[in-house]
């Protein structure tokens, strides 16, 4: 009997270069398929091998929800708060928050770009707001 060892996913190239302003993502060598989260293995094709390829930073907003409790220390000022699924442009997509949407606006179907900032203990991540 075999067994293979898990990978661990190393989201560190991610944080390094947005805290650049840059977003980056896990290109699949074999597919090209675009991964997020990271993660050791292609779920499209198993591969294994991927370079990090930097994408345009806009997309559309795809689903949100608002937060009437704050789920970190960070945010108890911000409530209520939206939570969004962005789609971006290279289709790959990721929950962040958006800026300059009232909470009670339906943002669903807005072109967002991403800003970089620092955000509770994270030195930077992206939020979106509108294109
Ligand atoms: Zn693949």
């Amino acid at each position: 009997m075999s067994h293979q060892t898990p990978q661990v996913q190393d989201d560190s190239r991610f944080w390094a270069e947005a805290s650049e302003g840059r977003l980056v993502f896990q290109r699949c060598a074999d597919c090209a398929f675009l991964r997020w989260p990271a993660a050791g293995v292609c779920p499209e094709c198993l591969g294994r091998s991927f370079a990090w390829d930097e994408v345009e930073p806009v997309g559309t907003v795809w689903s949100f929800a608002v937060y009437h409790r704050a789920y970190a220390a960070h945010l108890r000022e911000r409530v209520p708060y939206n939570v969004a699924l962005v789609e971006l442009d290279s289709g790959v997509r990721l929950l962040s928050t958006l800026d300059g949407f009232p909470p009670e606006a339906d943002p669903i179907g807005a072109r967002v770009r991403a800003r970089f900032r620092a955000v509770g203990e994270h030195p930077v991540v992206p939020v979106f707001g509108p294109a």
